[in-house]
């Protein structure tokens, strides 16, 4: 078995490199199947904040009996779901794999892009893209094309070096509700399938598929997602043995399309225009999401062979809920709850069809997220919301241009955090590209919640002072599609405006609050631990990549968490 002489030889380089750790365990086994979970906007402090209300086989299962790092942080500036999904797939910062936001503007198309749509590739179901009118995800509408596809990911992926390294032999996936999600954690050589909203059901697009294969036309045409309709999201549990049990009705909860702000919130029926997105906006995402996943496992047979295989699954509603209702409310606490119980039975599927004893498992999160400005204020915390498309801009415009002696446009693009140059202009008026995003990044910092405006050739240059947030901001730095200023909103100060739609809270900041997510460890013969030392998600892979024996994805600096090899007590 080729598989099986991998282990030790990387155990016998770590042993030499770590000699506080107890003997690693040379003779365990390869797992047959990775699990790489993502929680979309798991903060690091949101699982243990309801820990005595968990039941035992869901997040504790990890927490209690697997290796926990409650100091894990994403290192980059842009906490947004693309950014850091590809940064756990990769292991790299934004830098590399050049996924630097949601969207980003495209100097040689001339107009912001959604970071996965690709005109190569078609959606396979047709009339299942985006709808226009019912998405709120207001970065979706980016994208001119339903095509979808990684070939913006710069680099490899661990699912890709599993591939490589197996001769293509290991299976690899990814599931999200969100496409982004998918695509990110399937890589280039997996396959990914994500929720349509439009359509009700799973889908993929040509890059991975020419058609679908029969047990995912099979498991669509069940029309799980049409079992929610006319029904309602209810609590799982007594309100009042909630946190937040008295405080449901809270007034800057957004009120979707008759979803409500208080307990039960009805989805309405099938037929409903929002009818789908409601349901991502509650614990039925992730329901659907563990109801595609086991069907999966299953059908295309993960998990039973010697060769690992890898499965990336990311559960979008915990990101949807705090989006619409923040996170700390009680739509948020139930969310966390009965996630625990989807994580349980994902945990028991496995159990019972590969063995947990046999999987290492992963759980992660893509970025934190914020607390909503009013629940602050109400604390005596200072936060508010930052509002770009009210701000004057035009005495600041006219300014610029009366100092550079143009007449035309100096800025072509603002895609949050990223401010784009018209490079033409400046080309055109022999300008000094520098000078020209240090009057504009003066400029904006005189607007309200503004923190800071760095210009990108300071960061090119390294003209900056060597602080923590240059460096995640220097992180985030892909020359071919970040701007040239990051503006970074004070702590607590974010955009609230989705496209029309006010939403509670955002994430995206270089803050503590955003980069803060829980890393855990377990499955196989994972040791029960908790470990202070700082860590940061760019580690994972580096560790995954360690514990399969294969080379580290190509763009990933992340270093190997040596605890995770420790010997399991007996
Ligand atoms: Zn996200």
């Amino acid at each position: 078995m080729a598989f099986q002489n991998h282990k030790p030889i990387v155990l016998c380089a770590l042993t030499a490199l770590s000699l506080s750790l107890t003997a690693p365990a040379i003779a365990a086994p390869m797992p047959r199947l990775v699990l790489q979970i993502t929680i979309d906007a798991l903060r690091g402090d949101l699982p243990t904040r309801y820990y005595d209300r968990l039941g035992e086989d869901g997040f504790r299962y990890l927490l209690d009996k697997g290796t926990v790092f409650v100091d894990a942080h994403h290192a980059h500036a842009n906490t947004e779901t693309v950014v850091g999904h590809a940064t756990l797939a990769t292991g790299a910062h934004p830098a590399a794999h050049g996924m630097v936001g949601n969207v980003w503007y495209d100097r040689t198309k001339g107009r912001t892009v959604y970071n996965i749509e690709d005109d190569s590739y078609k959606l396979l179901t047709v009339g299942a893209g985006v709808d226009q009118d019912a998405e709120i995800d207001s970065t979706q509408k980016a994208a001119k094309t339903d095509g979808r596809s990684p070939s913006a990911i710069m680099v490899t992926t661990l699912g890709d070096e599993l591939a490589i390294h197996t001769a293509g032999n290991a299976k690899v996936f990814g599931v999200s509700i969100k496409d982004r999600g998918a695509v990110t954690m399937a890589g280039h050589a997996g396959k990914a399938f994500w929720f349509s909203k439009a359509g009700g059901e799973f889908v993929t697009s040509s890059y991975y598929y020419n058609s679908y294969p029969a047990w995912v036309n099979k498991w669509n045409n069940e029309k799980m997602a049409d079992s929610y309709s006319g029904k309602t999201w209810n609590l799982l549990h007594n309100q009042d043995t909630y946190l937040f049990g008295d405080a449901d009705d809270r007034p800057w909860e957004t009120d979707l399309a008759g979803f409500g702000r208080t307990f039960p919130h009805p989805f309405g029926t099938a037929d409903g225009k929002y009818f789908t997105t409601l349901l991502t906006l509650s614990p039925a995402g992730d329901e659907l999401t563990l109801a595609f996943t086991k069907a999966l496992i299953t059908n295309e047979k993960l998990g039973t062979d010697d060769i690992p295989d890898y499965l990336g699954v990311s559960f979008s509603s915990t990101d949807y809920v705090g989006h619409i209702f923040g996170p700390s409310s009680l739509e948020s606490e139930d969310n966390i709850l009965q996630l625990d119980r989807t994580l349980a039975e994902l945990f028991a599927f496995i159990d019972e069809n590969i063995g947990l004893s046999n999987t290492l498992i992963v759980l992660s999160a893509d970025h934190g997220t914020p607390e909503v400005p009013d629940y602050l204020n109400e604390l005596g915390i200072q936060a508010g919301y930052v509002e770009p498309k009210s701000w004057n801009k035009q005495p600041a415009l006219a300014a610029l241009k009366k100092q550079f002696g143009v007449d035309k446009e100096l800025i072509v693009g603002y895609d949050h955090p990223y401010v784009y140059l018209n490079h033409e202009v400046i080309k055109e008026y022999n300008l000094d590209l520098r000078q020209v995003e240090q009057a504009v990044a003066q400029e904006l910092l005189q607007f309200e919640g503004i923190a800071q405006a760095i210009s990108s050739s300071a960061l090119r240059e390294s003209n900056l002072p060597d602080t923590p947030l240059n460096q995640a901001i220097l992180k985030n730095f892909n020359p071919s599609r970040s701007g040239d200023i990051y503006l970074v909103f004070e702590p607590h100060w974010f955009i609230r405006d989705f496209d029309g739609l006010e939403v509670a809270a955002t994430h995206g900041s270089p803050w503590r609050y955003d980069t803060f997510v829980p890393i855990a460890f377990g499955g196989m013969e994972i040791p029960a631990q908790h470990i202070m030392r700082r860590v940061h998600t760019v580690d994972i892979a580096a560790t995954l990549a360690a514990y399969l024996g294969v080379k580290p994805p190509s763009g990933s600096t992340g270093m190997i968490l040596e605890e995770v090899f420790a010997e399991k007590e007996k």
